[in-house]
């Protein structure tokens, strides 16, 4: 069977068509700028070079009508005919307390899923449109919701409440949620099988450093602490989010500038992090790369990143009571030998031992990093979020359950 993965946002529809039987990606690709002038389609076909289009696409219906479109295309497709297609997996950024696990897409689950926008606002409403999407340009196909959230919902509950009074938790369900949860699934249980061992007998903390970022404390397979929190905001450091601060700063911000909500909001997810403190980018290489030429604010912000996933490291692995295995993901974690070298160094009181050689020689590949007396076994493994999604999506079709 083949599925086909979306995952949209509020401009793009990232999308993979997967062949289940081999997990082979028979092609992928990106519409952007969706209603906006001049969107763009990038496709790659497994075996073909990649090709970038422009066209006029205005709302998701029609950027989901070009990707079946050109996933039949003579030149550029890889399937004959729609009806290949056996199943749609979307990426839902937030599941709530109410998804705690994958689920086929029903009527009734939509009006649930669509109670839940008020804790997303930035995200779900997206992929809501995206579902809607799909049932208009694939009818009849089964579409299946893969929840960022739902790898966490087994955090126990000194975990995932706040510090604030109790009401907001009993009236607004204000909590932590946590989000990256395929991929801290999916790296947690490959680390498991890379190391021989069942992912139930270890403690591994899985960081995830991409763009967002998130770190997370996986005891014997369950997430038991996350960085994220009620949003994708709090916790580490990241591209242009500020991760963990100080509360007050944004309600002194907000009364010193008379910053508006939208305001404030933008401050904090769009103008801080890495861009915010090196004022130069909110790419790593970028950061490295000035770094290496001596800037100084791009020190800052590098040092800033690491320290920041660090400690991480030390208050998580005093959570679990100990620890087997740190994982390195996405963007960062999976290719920048300075981050990881950055993040384990000292840490060699706690079991952890990097060799050098295996470290720098790691990029974009499932590699185990730490040298062989490391106590602690550190990898990189690479996300690779569209193929739990399709993983999800399949066994639910052969399962034929609901949530
Ligand atoms: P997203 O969260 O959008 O999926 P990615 O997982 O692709 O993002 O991660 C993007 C980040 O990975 C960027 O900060 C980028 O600079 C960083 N990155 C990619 N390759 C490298 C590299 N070779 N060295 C350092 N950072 C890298």
């Amino acid at each position: 069977m083949k599925i086909l993965v979306l995952n949209c946002g509020s401009s793009s529809v990232k999308y993979q068509l997967f062949e289940m039987e081999t997990q082979a990606c028979l092609a992928k690709g990106m519409v952007s700028r969706i209603g906006m002038s001049g969107a763009v389609i990038q496709h790659k076909p497994h075996d073909r070079p990649e090709v970038t289009m422009s066209a006029e696409i205005l709302d998701h219906t029609v950027a989901i009508e070009n990707v079946v479109a050109i996933l039949l295309s003579p030149n550029h497709g890889v399937i004959k005919d729609k009806s290949e297609i056996g199943a749609v997996g979307h990426r839902v950024v937030h599941g709530g307390e109410r998804f705690t696990a994958s689920c086929l897409v029903t009527p009734e689950m939509m009006i649930e899923l669509r109670k839940l926008i008020e804790l997303a606002p930035l995200h779900n409403p997206h992929n809501i449109r995206g579902i809607n999407a799909a049932f208009n340009g694939l009818p009849g196909v089964p579409n299946i919701a893969v929840f960022d959230t739902a790898f966490h919902h087994k955090m126990p509950d000194y975990a995932y409440i706040y510090p604030l009074p109790y009401i907001l938790y009993k009236k607004y369900r204000i909590r932590r949620y946590g989000f990256h949860g395929m991929n801290h699934h999916f790296v947690s249980k490959r680390a498991g099988e890379i190391l021989g061992k069942p992912r139930e007998e270890l403690k591994i903390i899985t960081a995830h450093l991409g763009n967002g970022a998130s770190i997370t404390a996986v005891d014997k397979g369950i997430s038991v602490d996350t960085s994220m929190g009620f949003t994708p905001l709090e916790g580490l450091m990241m591209g242009t989010r500020c991760g963990d601060i100080d509360p007050a700063i944004i309600l002194h911000m907000m009364g010193r500038e008379e910053l508006s909500l939208h305001e404030a909001n933008t401050m904090l997810n769009k103008h801080s992090g890495l861009v915010g403190v090196s004022g130069i980018s909110s790419d790593m290489r970028e950061i490295q790369e000035e770094m290496d030429n001596g800037v100084k604010s791009a020190k800052l912000a590098f040092d800033m990143y690491t320290y920041r996933v660090k400690k991480y490291v030390g208050a998580y692995a005093a959570a679990m009571g100990g620890l087997d295995a740190l994982v390195f993901s996405a963007g960062i974690g999976e290719n920048s030998w300075q981050v990881r070298e950055a993040v384990t160094k000292g840490l060699e009181f706690m079991g952890i031992h990097i060799d050098v050689e295996r470290n720098k020689s790691a990029r974009g590949k499932e590699v185990v990093i730490s040298t062989d007396a490391s106590k602690v076994k550190v990898l990189a493994i690479p996300a690779n979020e569209e193929l739990v999604i399709a993983a999800d999506a399949l066994e639910i079709l052969q399962k034929g359950s609901t949530n």
